[in-house]
C-alpha cells in the first residue's frame, strides 16, 4: 500500500511543478537549496523567499527564481528590499508576523525550513498547521519546542522531512526497515576542528579556530556548536522527536571522515548506513524530491581513494556541552529550549570575541541548572522560558 502511494506521488510529481517556501533563503541552507532547485527547473518553482535582514540577497534570489512574495524578517530593512524590487512582480512583506500569515498560502507545497535558531519555531508552527510539508532544517525548533512541533504536525497530517544530514541518513536507512523494530541509531559526529585537541589548548580556542570546520560548508552558528559538540547533543534531541525512538537506543559515534552519515540498527545485529561524499545538497535534494532521488551537483564517492574509516567514542570530558545536552533531555519539559536559548546567547557572544571556548558551556550549565522548570510547558511557557533564558544568559556574560 506504501508502495503504491509512493507510486502515484512519484506519477503525480512528474506533471505538477513542486511550489517552494524558504524560510531563510539567504543563509548556507538556504542558498544550497536555491542551487539544487536552480538545477531542476523542471520539478521546482520558487513560492516565497524570506530572509532576516539580507535584503540585497534577498531581492536578488527573488528576482532571479521570479519569486511571488519575499519577506524581510528585520522590518527595518523593508524600504531597501521595497525600493530594491519596485520594478518587480515580487510582493514585499516585513516581519515575522507576515512570513507566518503567507505559510498558509495555497500556492506552497514544500516549506524548507532554514532559519537560525529559535527563530524558527513560529513560521515553522505555521506551515504545519496549514498542513504543509515542512523540510527541517533548523533542528533547534525540534530542540526547543519538540512534542509541540510534532503534535502539530500530526493534528494536521503534515509530514516532516529531514534536512540534516545525520537525520536524512537515518530517513534513508529506516527504509530498509520494512516494518522490522529500530534496536538502535548510530548518529555520527565529524569531532569538529578540537577532536584531536587536548583541554587546555581547546580553552584558548578562538572564532576563527572554531569556524574551520574540517568537512562540512555550514553556517556560523551551527559550526561553533560542531565545535563544541552541542550540535550533537541537538541531533540526539532532533532524532528522539523525528523517529520517536527512546534517547537510550541513540549512540553518538565521533567519526572524523564524514562519510558515514549516520547508521540503524536492527535485533538481528545488522546495520545499515547511508554514506556519501559530505555536501549538504545531498540531503536538501532527497528531501525537496523525496520519494524521488534527484541529482544535485554532488562529488561522487571513490571508493579506490577513500582509505580507511575511522569512529571512535565522543569525549565528554573536553566536550561538556554533548553531556548539558543529554542532561537536558533527561529532565525534558522546558529544559532543552533553556539550554537552546542559552546556547544561542553565548555562541553569538563567542562569535564577537566577548567569551571563551569554554564560557560557552559554563553559560549553558548554568542557565540549565538554573531554570525555572515546568514538567509540560506549553507554547506560551517556551516563549516565556526562551525570553527569560536570553536574560540570564545576557547576564553572566559582561
Ligand atoms: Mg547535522
Amino acid at each position: 500500500m506504501v508502495q503504491g502511494r509512493i507510486r502515484r506521488s512519484c506519477q503525480i510529481h512528474q506533471l505538477l511543478k513542486r511550489r517552494i517556501a524558504i524560510l531563510g533563503s539567504t543563509g548556507s541552507i538556504g542558498t544550497q537549496t536555491l542551487d539544487v532547485v536552480r538545477q531542476h527547473p523542471d520539478l521546482f518553482e520558487v513560492a516565497v523567499l524570506s530572509a532576516r535582514s539580507s535584503w540585497e540577497l534577498l531581492a536578488a534570489q527573488a528576482r532571479e527564481f521570479d519569486a511571488s512574495d519575499a519577506v524581510i524578517c528585520d522590518e527595518s530593512c523593508y524600504e531597501q528590499l521595497s525600493a530594491a524590487l519596485a520594478d518587480s512582480d515580487v510582493k514585499v512583506w516585513a516581519g515575522t508576523d507576515s512570513l507566518c500569515s503567507l505559510m498558509a498560502g495555497e500556492g506552497i507545497d514544500i516549506v524548507v525550513g532554514a532559519m537560525v535558531g529559535f527563530s524558527g519555531l513560529r513560521p515553522t508552527l505555521a506551515a504545519l498547521e496549514a498542513g504543509k510539508t515542512v523540510a527541517l532544517a533548523n533542528k533547534e525548533t525540534l530542540v526547543a519546542a519538540g512534542s509541540i512541533v510534532t503534535a502539530t504536525a500530526r493534528e494536521h497530517k503534515a509530514a516532516i522531512l529531514p534536512v540534516d544530514s545525520e537525520h536524512s541518513a537515518i530517513f534513508q536507512c529506516l527504509m530498509a526497515a520494512a516494518g522490522n523494530a529500530v534496536e538502535k541509531i548510530h548518529l555520527t559526529a565529524s569531532g569538529g576542528p578540537f577532536r584531536t585537541w587536548d583541554k587546555a589548548r581547546i580553552s584558548t580556542a578562538t572564532a576563527a579556530d572554531a569556524l574551520r570546520h574540517p568537512n562540512w560548508d555550514m553556517g556560523a552558528k551551527v559550526t561553533i556548536d560542531s565545535a563544541t559538540m552541542m550540535n550533537k547533543g541537538f541531533e540526539v534531541m532532533e532524532a528522539r522527536w523525528l523517529f520517536d525512538i527512546s534517547p537510550e537506543r541513540i549512540n553518538v559515534v565521533v567519526h572524523p571522515e564524514s562519510i558515514v552519515h549516520s547508521m540503524v540498527e536492527f535485533e538481528d545485529g545488522a546495520v545499515i548506513a547511508q554514506m556519501g561524499c559530505p555536501d549538504m545538497r545531498q540531503p536538501i535534494g532527497f528531501a525537496l524530491g523525496f520519494p524521488r532521488r534527484i541529482t544535485v551537483g554532488n562529488r561522487k564517492l571513490d571508493f579506490s581513494t577513500l582509505g580507511a574509516l575511522n569512529f571512535e567514542a565522543p569525549d565528554l570530558d573536553r566536550f561538556p556541552c554533548l553531556g548539558l545536552a543529554y542532561e537536558a533531555l533527561e529532565r525534558g519539559g522546558n529544559a532543552p529550549c533553556a539550554l537552546n536559548a542559552a546556547n544561542e546567547v553565548a555562541v553569538a557572544a563567542f562569535l564577537q570575541g566577548k567569551i571563551s571556548f569554554y564560557d560557552i558551556a559554563r553559560i549553558d550549565r548554568e542557565c540549565l541548572r538554573g531554570l525555572n522548570f515546568a514538567a509540560n510547558p506549553s507554547l506560551e511557557d517556551i516563549f516565556e522560558t526562551h525570553r527569560e533564558t536570553v536574560a540570564i544568559a545576557n547576564g553572566c556574560i559582561d
